[in-house]
Formats: C-alpha cells, sequence, structure tokens
C-alpha cells in the first residue's frame, strides 16, 4: 500500500507535510522544453532516461516534447511506466535471469521494447524468450565507451555479436549503446570534453567494423545531461539518453559549464522539504529528513537560498542543518528546502511528487499529486 500524498491538491505550500518530495512545476517544464529545443537543435534524436523520475506522466510529457521514447533501467520499471501508457522503452541495461526476460519478452508484445548485451549467451536466451513470448526485441550491443561499466570493448568484437542478433528471428539488431556514465560529473569542461572525444574514436571504430561486415546502426545511443551536446554534435551518436535535466541535483551543480556559455543552464527543480522538528541550540538545528528521505551518495543536499545553513550528520530519519557564525538560525517549526545530492534515487525513496506551481512566491500552491510509479522497481 503506497503511503497517503504528503499534501492535498490546491494546498498552500506552507501546508504540505514533510518530508515531501517537491517539484518546482514551473522550472522542470523549464528544463524539459530547453533539453528538448537543444536536442532537436542538434538534428539527433531523444530518448530520456526514467530511471531518474520513474514517473509515466512525466514520460509522457517528455514524448509530448518530441522524445521518440524513454530508457529505463530494469524491467520492472519498464512494466511500470508501460503500465502508465509509455509505448517505446530502451532498457538501456543488461537483463540477467529467465524470469526477467519472460517478462521483457512479453512487454515486448504490448509495445516495443529494447535492450543491451554484452554477452553472446545472453543473445541466444533474449531470443528463445522472445520466440516463447511471441514477441520481438530491438537489441543494441552496448560498447565500453570509458565509464568502466558494462559492455564489450569497441572494435571488431561488435560484429560477431551483430552476426550472432541478427541470426534470430525474434531479435532484430538496433545498433551500439554507448553511454559514458563518469564523464557525467567530471567538473572541467576540458576533461569531459576529452572524455567524450576518446568514447567517439571508439564508436567510430566500431560503427566502421559493423559497417564493412553490412550491419547498419539504425541507433547509436548514449549521452547524459553533463555532455549531451558534445555527444550530440559529434556526427555519430544519433539518439540521446539525458535524465537528470528535468531535476537537477548538487552534484550536477558542482559542473563547471563550459567557458563559451554555449551550454544550457538547467534549474533545480525538485526538493525535499523538511520540517525543524527540534531546535535546543544557536548552533544547529534538526530536520526531519534523513538517509530514508535523501540519497547522500554523491554528497550531502544543499539547503536552498539560506546561506550559512549546512545539512550535515544525516541518520535514518534525522538530519542536521549547522549554522555559521552571523547566520539566521531556522526556528523550531520551520520548513527548509534541500536540494538532493542526487536526484534518482532520492526520487525512489519517495512514493509521491507534490507538484508546486509559483513555487517561491506567496501564491505557491500544490497543483499536481504524482505517483512514484516505479519506486523500488528493482527486478
Ligand atoms: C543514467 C543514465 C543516463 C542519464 O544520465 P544523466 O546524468 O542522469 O542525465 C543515460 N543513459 C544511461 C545508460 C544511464 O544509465
Amino acid at each position: 500500500m503506497p503511503a497517503l500524498p504528503p499534501a492535498e491538491i490546491g494546498a498552500r505550500f506552507f501546508d504540505i507535510d514533510t518530508p515531501a518530495l517537491v517539484i518546482d512545476l514551473d522550472a522542470m517544464e523549464r528544463n524539459m522544453a530547453l533539453l528538448a529545443a537543444r536536442v532537436k537543435a542538434l538534428g539527433v534524436r531523444l530518448r530520456p532516461h526514467a530511471k531518474t523520475h520513474k514517473s509515466a506522466i512525466i514520460a509522457a510529457k517528455q514524448v509530448a516534447l518530441g522524445a521518440v521514447g524513454i530508457c529505463c533501467q530494469k524491467v520492472a520499471e519498464a512494466e511500470a511506466l508501460a503500465a502508465g501508457g509509455v509505448r517505446d522503452i530502451l532498457v538501456s541495461n543488461e537483463v540477467v535471469g529467465g524470469r526477467k526476460l519472460a517478462r521483457l519478452a512479453a512487454l515486448a508484445r504490448q509495445i516495443k521494447i529494447g535492450v543491451c548485451v554484452d554477452h553472446l549467451d545472453q543473445v541466444a536466451l533474449l531470443n528463445e524468450a522472445a520466440r516463447q513470448a511471441g514477441s520481438r526485441i530491438d537489441v543494441l550491443i552496448e560498447i565500453d565507451v570509458g565509464g568502466r561499466r558494462c559492455g564489450i570493448a569497441p572494435g571488431p568484437l561488435a560484429v560477431t555479436f551483430a552476426a550472432e542478433i541478427a541470426r534470430c528471428a525474434n531479435l532484430r539488431f538496433g545498433g551500439l549503446q554507448a553511454y559514458h556514465g563518469r564523464a557525467q560529473h567530471l567538473r572541467t569542461p576540458a576533461e569531459r570534453q576529452a572524455a567524450i572525444g576518446a568514447a567517439q574514436r571508439g564508436v567510430a571504430d566500431t560503427v566502421a567494423h559493423l559497417k564493412a561486415a553490412g550491419f547498419a546502426c539504425d541507433t547509436i545511443g548514449g549521452a547524459g545531461t553533463g555532455t549531451f551536446l558534445l555527444e550530440g554534435g559529434s556526427g555519430v551518436w544519433n539518439e540521446l539518453q539525458a535524465g537528470s535535466y528535468i531535476f537537477m541535483d548538487a552534484d550536477y551543480a558542482r559542473n563547471v559549464s563550459d567557458e563559451g556559455g554555449n551550454a544550457p543552464r538547467f534549474e533545480h527543480a525538485l526538493f525535499v522539504l523538511a520540517t525543524v522538528m527540534s531546535a535546543t541550540s544557536t548552533e544547529q538545528v534538526v530536520v526531519d529528513a534523513g538517509h530514508k528521505a535523501l540519497s547522500n551518495d554523491s554528497g550531502f543536499p544543499d539547503v536552498w537560498q539560506r546561506p550559512g545553513l549546512a545539512y550535515q550528520r544525516p541518520s535514518d530519519e534525522h538530519g542536521i542543518i549547522t549554522v555559521a557564525a552571523g547566520a539566521q538560525p531556522p526556528a523550531w517549526g520551520n520548513k527548509l528546502l534541500l536540494v538532493p545530492g542526487h536526484c534518482d534515487p532520492t526520487v525512489n525513496l519517495h512514493d509521491w511528487y507534490v507538484g508546486v506551481r509559483d513555487f517561491g512566491t506567496p501564491h505557491a500552491r500544490v497543483e499536481t499529486l504524482w505517483p512514484v510509479d516505479a519506486r523500488g522497481a528493482l527486478g
């Protein structure tokens, strides 16, 4: 049973219960429109990553702005988003295990499904699952372009995979998955450029080998919020998978933007609203949002627009807010907005989004309550 939402539609901002996952709807819409326009100008396709938001409603908004479909990372996420109406999903990940493959193949009867492989045995297993389900699955070969996560080495090995996929009646060779996760959070533009430049050489080399063997890549997918202009402008990638841009987080805000000022500036649109539940000292207060309301794997949250306040020492259900000398300590019962260090896993801790219009103004109101459809969808 999902928990009750922390607010009612139409409620004033002040009446939202805490901890709550709050969206500044205007900022989110600006982020979505900005990325869609930039990707369109690059002349490539957009397939945003839904692991950020896990919401069918937000996915539908991305599709309405021109996305060809969405990515997700797990079969269970794909199931939840398909149930919410998404029609075209790439599982940008390897799926291993008979039960999962059967579910993926069943889903491919209802909607367009793609998946990645980096092991030859997986090709036959996927084909068998799709044959039994009577469906067809698009298969991308994942190459490791520097992220040192999944993926085969760029180069001629991809030809062996493409030939194997092409032999399978229930599979379709879709192209390459080439996502450089580690490049996203390299802090300087020069570092990101170098990383994507090296990745680009690997992708181009792989595409050339495939072409020489008679295999055309319909899709060459990859890119995230930190680097999408580079992949999109490379002439090599043709489908971009940025995800975090809709919300942004404190960690992404630590990236240095490009010197030329060409990079779009996405705004913080996602917050955890917390209440000061204890204020027994002038040096620190305690809020009701700890590890179970915020993911701290990429650093602690920033306290929004409150200079001198810093979030520290979270425990399960508490966070300490330290007050620098000279800063105004928040009073008992005050509410504070926290910008999560890492948006995706923070979202996964909540059942509901509270969408606020006119955020930050005296008219701020709850306009929407959206379920986090794929919350906890790990399988
Ligand atoms: C997370 C992820 C993305 C999106 O990256 P962001 O940094 O959130 O924009 C894209 N592709 C893949 C495969 C991912 O895992």
